[in-house]
């Protein structure tokens, strides 16, 4: 979800000279681990400026209850988790828990957020990227025997307790894309009719740009600025995780930070994918589970997750999507790359 979006639509406006309409109000600022921007239209300045003032300090409020290793709200959970028994929880992380069960078990196991020994043993847990090596097979395969599972996680009423003392919650595949969420749940609270708010990549829009929609680019995996760009409608989300975001290099090779859940190391084949769907969090969680799916089971994964539109890159730079996704994806490089597109059938 940290990969970056580059927001086009009003870029494209200004070069054709309106002039009487304000323009949108853009903001962006360092949350939740990464950049975030925030264009509003419309409405008084003031009042957008009032609505991004807002949304920071919301934003402030989920990054210290939901991170992963700075102490705070999941840092307690984690520790009673693997203490075992019951003990009453943060009511904040509990609609998090329940949906990224499902997802998880939609998934497969791939998207598994209870993973978070794994991510901490990569040194992914870390404010500084790690440098490799990367850890040992006896390292990796000891914290897989743990098989830690969502479904290890269980809610009763406000409490909660782990059956698994493995269990380490990690939100970093799915809280960037919920945060977007929250934030254009307030906006609409507030009148807001036209936004995009960016966590890191993850993108949620409503509404349009003066008569048009908003144009969003998706950033190229392997080059400066964008492969491709997309036209959104309404109220949607567009998400992409990549193998660019976090990573480091050993030996000439790259690990990054999407780890395989079977095997304990990162996903391979897949530079990075697209999601488009209503929400944000899911698009979330589908871009990383969908990175490790990888160019053979993408559409299977794609449709128990319920994700209608989907494109990945692969390591020869081939652009695999569906048709939902291809009505819809302008290519912006020279030439535009190889696609193959593939729909399930039914
Ligand atoms: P994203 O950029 O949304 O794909 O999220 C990447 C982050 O999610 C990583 O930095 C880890 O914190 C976490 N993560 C890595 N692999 C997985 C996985 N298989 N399931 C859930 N979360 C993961
Ligand atoms: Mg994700």
């Amino acid at each position: 979800m940290r990969s970056l979006a580059i927001l086009l639509g009003a870029c494209v406006a200004f070069v054709s000279g309106c002039s009487s309409p304000p323009p949108p109000f853009k903001h962006s600022t360092f949350a939740m681990g990464s950049t975030v921007e925030f264009t509003i239209e419309g409405i008084p300045e003031a009042d957008a400026r009032a609505a991004v003032d807002e949304a920071i300090e919301d934003l402030a409020y989920l990054d210290a209850a939901l991170h992963a290793w700075h102490p705070g709200t999941l840092g307690r959970i984690n520790s009673l988790l693997a203490l075992g028994g019951k003990f009453t929880s943060s009511p904040l992380v509990l609609p998090l828990i329940e949906q990224t069960t499902q997802l998880s078990e939609q998934s497969g196991g791939l998207f598994n957020p209870a993973l978070g020994e794994l991510f901490a043993l990569w040194g992914f847990e870390s404010d500084d990227p790690p440098m490799g090596p990367p850890p040992s097979d006896a390292d990796i395969a000891r914290v897989l025997a743990g098989k830690p599972q969502m479904s290890d996680v269980r809610i009763h009423g406000i409490e909660l307790e782990s059956v698994n003392p493995h269990v380490k919650l990690d939100f970093g595949a799915y809280g960037q894309g919920y945060a977007a969420d929250r934030i254009i749940e307030r906006f609409k609270q507030r009148g807001i009719k036209n936004a995009i708010v960016n966590v890191s990549g993850d993108v949620r829009i409503i509404g349009q740009h003066e008569d048009r929609p908003w144009r969003i680019g998706i950033r190229n995996p392997r080059g400066e600025g964008v492969i491709a760009s997309v036209l959104m409608r309404g109220d949607e989300s567009l998400v992409t995780s990549g193998d660019y975001e976090r990573y480091f290099l050993y030996q000439g090779k790259r690990y990054h930070h999407i780890l395989d859940p079977r095997t304990g190391y990162p996903s391979r084949g897949v530079t990075s994918v697209t999601v488009i769907h209503p929400t944000a969090a899911v698009a979330d969680a589908a871009a990383t589970a969908l990175m490790i799916a990888g160019v053979n089971d993408w559409q299977e994964v794609a449709r128990r997750m319920g994700v209608k539109s989907v494109m990945l890159v692969d390591d020869q730079g081939r652009v695999h999507m569906n048709s939902s996704m291809a009505a819809r994806v302008k290519f912006e490089i020279d030439p535009a790359p190889q696609v193959v597109i593939v729909d399930t059938p039914g």
